[in-house]
């Protein structure tokens, strides 16, 4: 039986524990993975108060990225010594899965939020018991860990992985949202408003960015929104043409100033904060498109109104993980990485993985964008 470090979460509100846990022997499908970094996205800490229901005790983490240790009888495409990211988990069956769009598996809460392997059975035990596990199929909080082989991404070895770790959700997410859901095309989307400056928002900024600088004419107006002065200043760096602070000025007011009345040609909300949704929505114009990242609350309800969206032939959207097929987006968003065109480093803060208490304490109360735990 392989052991392992686990960041074990015992029950609801409780700081994570450092202990030593055994791992349960890989399933044909599965992969050992030894971790060198894994970052903390905001779904960690919204387990960990309940706002995503999982049972405890659990080993949360899925921003993961290492080396392959071992593999399973039935895994193709991966070998022992291959450097991966982790990201999240699909069938691998179901029509979307054959097309590559696993971001819409039929199975997609059950196998990232399911806190169990298919067959029922935990990939690792705490005192002899099993601990809530397959977190994102990965549960990358634990050094090795069991990783189901549909949430590995291979990458080049030259990479350093406590940086590209953070590519496995918050910022595939923030990127792609640009890249596969606005889509800007020539000419037809100039304004687009990236509603909240954590990491999935930065990212949004940044891939803004390399589309306005690829794509003449196309988001001439990158429009950042936040109540941090500081994370306002780091958009305009990261490329944002405009900032917005909600204290300070009146949103809707001020986006109608800047797009001289005709409204925002495509939104992201990023914050997860459902005021902020709906005056995403309100402060779109004709032909434009709000999309919905994050969840303010499974019961949520955004206000869409009917017919100025019929008059403008509007669009409400919501993504997942940047409706993008993690095998192909992550090398992408790497390579991007490497032209130092996105610069996912610069919102990193690097911590010992025993010290994720402070580091989510850090991310909580604003002071570091992206914490990454190193294995080492
Ligand atoms: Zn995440
Ligand atoms: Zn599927």
């Amino acid at each position: 039986m392989v052991t392992a470090k686990a960041l074990v979460l015992p029950e609801l509100n409780a700081p994570f524990q450092l202990v030593d846990v055994e791992l349960d022997s890989l399933r044909p499908d599965e992969v050992l993975v030894e971790l060198k970094a894994t970052s903390i996205c905001a779904t960690d800490p919204a387990v960990q108060r309940g706002k995503i229901p999982l049972d405890f005790p659990v080993v949360l983490g899925h921003e993961g990225a290492g080396i392959v240790k071992e593999i399973g009888t039935a895994v193709s495409g991966l070998s022992v010594g291959d450097h991966v990211v982790l990201s999240y988990n699909s069938c691998g069956k179901c029509r979307h899965c054959q097309k590559r769009n696993n971001f819409r598996c039929v199975e997609i809460m059950k196998r990232n939020f399911g806190g169990k392997r298919e067959d029922g059975t935990q990939t690792l035990n705490w005192n002899g018991k099993p601990v809530s596990s397959c977190f994102f199929g990965q549960s990358s909080f634990c050094n090795p860990a069991v990783v189901q082989a549909n949430s590995c991404v291979k990458v080049d070895s030259s990479l350093d992985l406590a940086v590209v770790c953070s590519l496995g959700c918050g910022i595939q997410t923030g990127a792609g949202s640009v890249f596969n859901v606005v889509k800007p095309v020539e000419g037809d989307i100039r304004s687009l408003g990236i509603f909240g400056l954590g990491a999935v928002g930065c990212a949004a900024v940044m891939a803004a960015k390399i589309i306005s600088q690829d794509k003449p004419k196309v988001l001439s107006q990158i429009i950042a929104v936040d109540t941090n002065e500081g994370r306002l200043k780091l958009a305009t760096d990261l490329g944002a043409t405009h900032t917005i602070n909600p204290e300070k000025e009146d949103v809707k007011a001020r986006l109608s100033e800047i797009t001289r009345q005709e409204g925002l040609d495509a939104a992201v909300d990023c914050s997860g904060v459902l005021s902020v949704i709906n005056t995403m929505i309100e402060s779109i114009g004709a032909g434009g498109i709000a999309v919905t990242i994050g969840n303010p609350g499974n019961d949520s309800k955004a206000s869409v109104p009917i017919l100025p969206f019929i008059a403008g032939a509007k669009t409400y959207s919501a993504c997942h993980q940047g409706n993008a097929d993690s095998k192909s987006f992550i090398p992408h968003l790497a390579s991007l990485y490497l032209q130092g065109r996105l610069p996912i480093d610069c919102l990193q803060k690097l911590y010992k993985a025993e010290n994720i208490n402070e580091a989510i304490a850090d991310m909580k109360s604003g002071s570091v964008i992206k914490p990454v735990l190193l294995w080492t």
